[in-house]
């Protein structure tokens, strides 16, 4: 909110009497008869002493300068002089806030000192002297605190704040009581002389001492720093020298990466060859595998086959077997024939043989005999070779005595040797059967 428009409404309750005393609306007599004039033009007002606020006016419609603010600055040099106090804050070297709260015995007004009027100035308890400025609107000019400063004078400005309570129409020594308590103090100017000057100077002198044991803890500090800034600038040639190395071993390494790349390189060829050379090995293995499986299944079919040639050649053996049975039984049939043959021709030789002992032909007997001889032995061979058949048939099938071979001369015939004869010829043929 604008200060002029906040104190701007504000109702003027001071004006200067006859006597050019400032009086308050409360001690003025009502109407024209305050006898008052403005405190900014000096025009007449009167007093307006009605139910509401009491408040003087200016009688004529003339332009005037007057405002809250010359209300404000009049009734805050009324509370001071009222209360001859003022409480303000003072920072020390180390930003600490130090409290100075100085009690007056006396306060005057409006006191020329040749070059400026200060609002108020204000003696201490203890005989000091305090310049005090009230700012509304205008702060305190530079050359003004610059002259203080060279007169060594305490020179104090207090800055009111401007915004009222809400509601407020007139000014009273309360609200503006409470709006000093409010507003900033400014130590403008202090007397080297002044007893507050020598407490803030206690208080600095113990932050100088220990800014004082800091700067030479700090000047310590710096000369350790500096004792290692030298080591670390010996490390740093070091490390310098050891980095200049390390750039010429980079260059040994890099060469000897890129030989490595080189060969990796090559390497990754001939991998590629041993990848296509296994792939081929793989293709190998499957048709392999395949083979393999077709050799099995040849394998089956050979074991079927050789199934189906055994069992043929069994039966092919027993129908052999059954055709040598046959033959042995025909054979049988036939040396039973001819044995009986041979029986019958023995008969005729004995009656041969009787009729040549009754003829005493000898000679035609023994070529008789000789034919019988040759015809004995052919038999023989012929058994010999039914016996070879058999013996195939049944491997473990002894020769029979009858075929051995010094029997097969004829021996010489008489009754007797023709019965052993034939009973050979049985024995034989129970051999076979
Ligand atoms: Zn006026």
């Amino acid at each position: 909110m604008d200060k002029e428009t906040k104190l701007g409404h504000l109702l003027m309750t001071r004006a200067v009497d006859k006597t050019g005393n400032v009086i308050s609306i409360k001690d003025a007599d009502n109407g024209l008869k305050c006898d008052c004039n403005c405190i900014v033009c000096d025009k007449p007002v009167l007093a307006r002493q009605g139910s509401i606020a009491w408040s003087f006016a200016h009688v004529s419609t003339q332009a005037c300068s007057w405002s809250g603010e010359t209300e404000l600055h009049l009734i805050a040099k009324e509370v001071i002089k009222k209360d001859r106090r003022i409480k303000f804050r003072h920072l020390t070297l180390n930003g600490q806030s130090h409290y100075i709260d100085v009690e007056f015995s006396e306060v005057e007004e409006e006191v020329f000192d040749g070059l400026y009027r200060p609002d108020l100035v204000c003696t201490s308890v203890d005989g000091e002297r305090f310049l005090v400025e009230i700012c509304v609107s205008h702060q305190c000019e530079k050359e003004k605190v610059s002259f203080y400063r060279k007169q060594r004078e305490n020179l104090i400005e207090i800055v009111l704040p401007t915004r009222l309570p809400e509601g407020v129409e007139y000014l009273d020594e309360e609200i503006v009581r409470a709006l000093i308590d409010q507003a900033t103090v400014h130590c403008l100017s202090i007397n080297p002389l002044s007893i507050f000057a020598e407490e803030l100077a206690a208080l600095n002198q113990k932050h100088i001492s220990e800014q004082g044991s800091q700067l030479r803890y700090l000047r310590e500090c710096g000369r350790e720093l500096e004792a290692k800034r030298d080591t670390l600038s010996q490390s740093v040639n070091k490390l310098s020298r050891c980095y200049s190395d390390w750039e010429k071993h980079k260059v040994k390494v890099e060469n000897k990466v890129k030989k490595y790349e080189n060969n990796l390189r090559r390497n990754i060829e001939s991998q590629k060859e041993v990848r296509a050379y296994l792939q081929q090995t793989h293709q190998l293995q499957h048709q392999i595998k395949e083979l393999k499986s077709q050799c099995s299944a040849v394998k089956n079919q050979f074991n079927n086959a050789k199934v189906a040639l055994d069992q043929e050649i069994s039966k092919y053996r027993k129908q052999q077997m059954e055709a040598v049975k046959h033959q042995v039984s025909t054979t049988e049939f036939s040396l039973n024939s001819q044995l009986s043959l041979l029986k019958s021709e023995i008969e005729t030789l004995r009656t041969l043989e009787l009729v040549l002992r009754e003829d005493d032909s000898v000679t035609k007997v023994d070529t008789a005999i000789q034919i019988i001889k040759l015809h004995y032995e052919d038999k023989f061979d012929e058994l010999e070779r039914d016996w070879m058949v058999v013996r195939r048939l049944k491997n473990d099938s002894l020769m029979p005595t009858t075929i051995a071979e010094n029997r097969r001369t004829l021996p010489p015939l008489t009754s007797e040797n023709v019965d052993s004869l034939v009973s050979s010829v049985r024995t034989y043929k129970d051999m076979k059967g």
